[in-house]
């Protein structure tokens, strides 16, 4: 693979998955049997405006229906499966599923769906070909669609990066970069890349209301998104006074459990309807 996960070479043993309430443990052929038996699905979670509070679209992040173990988080699985090569069968069945449900119940909102890519899936063309057949199908946009990729994917091999997001970007999606912070990006190349969006890594906005070092290193970031000309998105937003912190700082987007949990497709259109019926009904007092 031309990107890698975190620039070095494969891990020499099997990653051993964590299990805190389980002793489960999911192994490579579960994985191909839960792929085969479509048992992978998105919980969607909303993302807003900073300054009018209104709905922006929605994050894709994939959940597991374990038959016995139950829900099962990507924690447990995502990394495993890009290990064993089985990622892109994730990764379709997540698109496929995100892709048809904004084209069945937002097709005539403007919503965005991000969908988060493997540095697996970048590296392949394929990716980028069915993304757009998808949204051709269902009548969306690829301008809708968001393509997150983490900062430690992306900066791997910038030159081969450079390439690969150049493919998605031509076809029209947006790209983001996720988890921005943690990683160690070099700023000439991150202002070379074709995104649209820097994420905020949560680690810093989650804890930004109790740490100074962390409210810095929030503004820093907003700062150097604007300059490059990209969108700013904090996810993690936990609290009301954070929300309030990012709007001063002209941060475009949020994203966390103060707005909203990730939820499944039903769940979340409930929660859009409600939140929409509130702030009509704000405005006409
Ligand atoms: P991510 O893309 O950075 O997604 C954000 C994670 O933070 C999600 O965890 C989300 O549930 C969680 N989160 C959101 N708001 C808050 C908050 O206010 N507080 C806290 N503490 N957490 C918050 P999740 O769903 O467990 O996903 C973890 C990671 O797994 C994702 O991080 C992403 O890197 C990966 N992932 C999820 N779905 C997919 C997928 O379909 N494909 C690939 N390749 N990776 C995925
Ligand atoms: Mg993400
Ligand atoms: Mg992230
Ligand atoms: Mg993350």
């Amino acid at each position: 693979a031309l990107l890698q996960t975190n620039g070095s070479a494969p891990p020499a043993r099997k990653p051993k998955p964590k299990s805190k309430s389980t002793p489960v443990l999911i192994n490579e052929d579960e994985i191909a049997a839960g792929i085969e038996a479509q048992q992978f699905t998105a919980h969607y979670q909303p993302k807003i405006d900073c300054v009018t509070g209104a709905i922006v679209g929605f994050e894709a992040l994939a959940r597991w229906e374990h038959p016995q173990v139950g829900l099962v988080m990507p924690d447990r699985f995502i990394a495993q499966a890009e290990y064993h090569g089985l990622i892109d069968g994730i990764t379709r069945q997540i698109s496929e599923e995100v892709v048809a449900w904004l084209g069945k119940v937002y097709r005539q909102r403007d919503f965005e769906i991000s969908i988060n890519l493997s540095a697996k899936s970048i590296d392949d063309q394929r990716v980028a070909e069915e993304i757009s057949a998808l949204c051709a199908r269902h009548g969306i946009a690829t301008t809708r669609v968001v393509l997150e990729v983490t900062e430690t994917s992306a900066m791997g091999n910038p030159t081969a990066a450079l390439e690969l997001l150049t493919r998605f970007r031509i076809r029209g999606f947006q790209l983001s970069i996720d988890d921005f912070g943690i990683g160690y990006s070099s700023l000439a190349q991150l202002s070379r890349l074709p995104f649209s969006e820097l994420k905020i890594d949560k680690s810093f906005v989650m804890t930004a209301h109790s740490s100074e070092e962390s409210q810095k290193i929030v503004a820093a970031l907003v700062g150097l998104a604007r300059n490059l000309g990209l969108r700013t998105t904090a996810e993690g937003v936990e609290d009301a006074w954070t929300l309030d912190f990012l709007k001063e700082l002209g941060c475009d987007h949020a994203q966390g459990y103060f707005i909203a949990r990730p939820m499944p497709g039903p769940e979340v259109e409930a929660w859009v309807r409600q939140r929409e019926e509130t702030s009509d009904a704000q405005r006409l007092q």
